[in-house]
């Protein structure tokens, strides 16, 4: 059964690019009928937060990508005390004990001879008694996993053929000097005891994923199908990581982006296919193909969520949004009139505050000095409230006649006058809803 996980460390919000991640294995996920599993990437006790992992499952659950399971690593710490058991039982673990300063000098050294920063293996060659001597000098070392110096290949559903020589790669460090396991190690037990099938992840991944399907392999799992998406970028191609960080899903939901926005672009982003606004999830599913998807950088715009949740807006009946219009102080009974005005002019909900404040308080009017007599007039004209959807047309026909004026010269005066805008809805729903009338004086 196709089984998918998306795997954040609880460090801190999850973000655009953590967002793409997620949303492909959710696809994949409920494109096959399958499962997808949250699972907490929490092995760093320091780092990892109890309030992330909350707001992880509550941005998720905002954008609607649901779960079938959550999984925590840090529930999970004797499966992966086993597999390094079993790892160095066949010999493809070793332990370390190079310092920091020790290593980054190491590496210096191999640049300035031209080759890559690859470790050397030096504790390979350590004897019982040598590990004994700086175990009791340095304490406990790391422990790194020996690759087999051959290439290794994956078909990346993204990518394509993929062949990564394990010799240009560093035995990987899977378990610190403190004991920490670390997520590579953790990431392989789970994916394979959990039967995940597909791994979908960003292209920073790359490496990782050659060193784990040796790892994979050495614990007698299944090689999962991996796929490495291409970064995001900003809309001119600038490095976004430092924006990213910035660039929650929770910020861009203050910003008031809807999440069927958010999610029907980047569902599309960066592959062959058009952007399509969806109303689900679920209705993304139909259509995605990650191999529409290409590896080059992702310009991303924040820009472009705007008219997208515009859309969304215009097509959003009252009952989804009738808890925000009270919330504003929008009355039921005018709930539905004012709704149907203003969704069309607006690009996210928080725009309706403004709205309905100027419906009640009244906008500043907008006057030009050759219209003031025009408005005068006009306004003496317009009959006390309560208007009607009638009033309007009823108003300007009879201003029309006494004043001789018509079309723009006529209208536009008269909107600028009530609303202060010179564009906006149709003034015949404006007007019922309009309870000041500055203009007036
Ligand atoms: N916790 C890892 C990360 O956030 C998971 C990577 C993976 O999907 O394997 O980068």
């Amino acid at each position: 059964m196709t089984t998918t996980r998306f795997a954040p460390s609880p460090t801190g919000h999850i973000h655009v690019g953590n967002l793409r991640t997620a949303l492909f294995n959710w696809l994949i996920a409920r494109k096959a009928g399958g499962t997808f599993i949250l699972r907490i990437d929490d092995t760093d006790p320091e780092r990892s937060k109890e309030e992330y992992v909350d707001a992880i499952k509550e941005d998720l659950e905002w954008l609607g990508l649901t779960w079938d399971r959550v999984e925590r690593q840090s529930l999970r710490l004797d499966r992966y005390a086993e597999a390094a058991e079993k790892l160095r039982g066949m010999g493809r673990f070793y332990e370390a004990f190079e310092t920091p300063t020790e290593l980054d000098l190491k590496r210096k050294k191999q640049l300035n001879m031209g080759r890559p920063p690859v470790y050397d293996r030096a504790a390979l060659t350590l004897s019982e008694a040598e590990k004994e001597k700086l175990r009791a000098e340095r304490g406990d070392g790391v422990w790194r996993f020996k690759l087999k110096q051959e290439r290794i290949e994956w078909a990346d559903g993204i990518l394509g053929p993929i062949s990564i020589d394990a010799a240009s790669v560093s035995d990987p460090v899977l378990i610190r000097a403190d004991g920490q396991v670390l997520y590579t190690l953790a990431s392989v037990v789970d994916d394979t005891e959990m039967g995940v099938t597909h791994v979908v992840r960003g292209s920073d991944h790359v490496t990782n994923t050659a060193t784990q399907i040796q790892m994979i392999e050495a614990l007698d799992g299944t090689v999962p199908a991996f796929a490495h998406h291409s970064l995001l970028t900003g809309p001119a191609g600038e490095a976004l990581s430092k924006r990213l960080g910035v660039l929650s899903i929770r910020q861009l939901r203050e910003r008031g982006v809807a999440p069927m926005a958010l999610l029907s672009l980047m569902a599309r982003l960066g592959s062959s296919q058009p952007v399509e606004l969806k109303d689900s999830p679920e209705d993304l599913v139909e259509g995605f193909d990650l191999s529409t998807f290409g590896s080059a950088p992702t310009k991303f715009d924040e820009q472009d969520l705007f008219p997208l949740t515009a859309r969304v807006l215009q097509a959003t009946p009252l009952a989804k949004v009738a808890v925000k219009l009270k919330e504003v102080g929008v009355p039921d009974e005018e709930a539905e009139r004012f709704w149907l005005v203003v969704r069309d002019n607006i690009s996210t909900m928080d725009e309706v505050a403004a709205w309905w404040r100027m419906f009640t308080d009244g906008a500043e009017p907008v006057i030009e000095d050759e219209d003031r007599e025009f408005i005068a007039e006009a306004l003496a004209l317009l009959p006390e409230g309560p208007h009607d959807g009638e009033t309007w047309g009823k108003w300007t026909a009879e201003v029309k006649e006494k004043t001789g004026r018509k079309g723009k010269g006529l209208f536009m005066p008269l909107r600028k006058a009530l609303t202060g805008q010179a564009h906006g809805p149709d003034m015949s729903q404006v007007l019922p809803l309009l309870r000041v009338i500055k203009a007036r004086g």
